[in-house]
């Protein structure tokens, strides 16, 4: 397995007590990065110091980039792909990667529904219902699942913030089993502080977290609200992480721009026990 070369990292801190969620640290490469800067940055995060105990960190690099992470990335980061086939079987799908493959490679994470690919570049996007059908062949593979949520400005702007995250949950409560949800992490990402330098200010955000967890306490169970973490994307990076990290709902990050550079391993030391 390519997990043997990996160096060991190390860890500071207290693990998290019973009953207190994990921060996940996410990391988006997004479609970044050539054969020498990905071994860069991995250089980079290997060079990183100890992670909190109480945080998990994972990135999720190009496909093409994936063995050389395994082969190469500390392991206690994580690896994560950036998005999987809806099938769940190898065989003619021309173009895809599934989940299946992606477990067999050493891959324990996939992040599916990122904005961008709701959007399409172009292309047709993926709709609510296709995004939680990947989510569950991805779960049933074995992969764990940053599931991506959020709404536009207009939509904001609007006052429909929670409806759109509302529509967007529902497949995932109807097609998911209870357990499903323990592979899961939803990350709320307003679309319109993705990429931009506009973050949501701490107290927004926390008000969307806490509309989620309430959804999920209504429409999944009490017991998969208070278990499933919902991270923060738009704009995270060192200088925004704490703040954003200290709010009681607010159990992490997925992280675009910042995660190409060593202002990642600011946002992970940002995982300081909320009191
Ligand atoms: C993301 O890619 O999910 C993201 C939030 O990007 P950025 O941090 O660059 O806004």
């Amino acid at each position: 397995m390519h997990h043997d070369k990996r160096p060991k990292g190390s860890s500071t801190g207290e693990p998290p007590k019973e009953g207190e969620r994990k921060y996940l640290i996410g990391g988006n490469w997004k479609s970044n990065g050539t054969l020498a800067s990905a071994k860069a940055l991995i250089e980079t995060l290997n060079k990183g110091g100890p992670i909190p105990a109480n945080a998990e960190v994972v990135v999720a690099v190009p496909f093409i980039h994936i063995p050389l992470t395994l082969g190469s990335l500390r392991g206690d980061i994580e690896v994560a792909a950036q998005n999987c086939g809806v099938n769940e079987k190898e065989g003619a799908y021309t173009g895809e990667i599934c989940a299946k493959q992606l477990v067999d490679m050493g891959v324990t994470w996939v992040v599916i529904g990122h904005s961008e690919r709701r959007e399409g570049f172009g292309m047709a996007g993926e709709d609510n219902e296709l995004v939680v059908k990947k989510v569950k062949v991805a779960v049933d593979a074995g992969l764990k699942v940053m599931f991506c949520i959020g709404e536009k400005k207009e939509e904001r702007e609007a006052g429909t913030t929670m409806d759109v995250c509302a529509a967007q949950l529902a497949p995932a409560a109807k097609l998911l089993a209870k357990e499903d949800w323990s592979k899961v992490s939803i990350a709320y990402e307003p679309v319109w502080a993705i990429g931009t330098g506009l973050t949501a200010t701490p107290e927004m955000a926390q008000e969307t977290h806490a509309g989620i967890r309430q959804w999920i306490a209504t429409n999944v169970s009490e017991d998969v609200a208070q278990a499933v973490r919902i991270q923060y994307g738009g704009s995270m990076k060192g200088s925004n992480a704490k703040d954003l990290l200290q709010q009681p709902d607010i159990d992490g990050g997925l992280i675009g721009g910042a995660s190409l550079t060593e202002d990642f391993v600011t946002c992970w030391n940002c995982c300081i026990r909320r009191s």
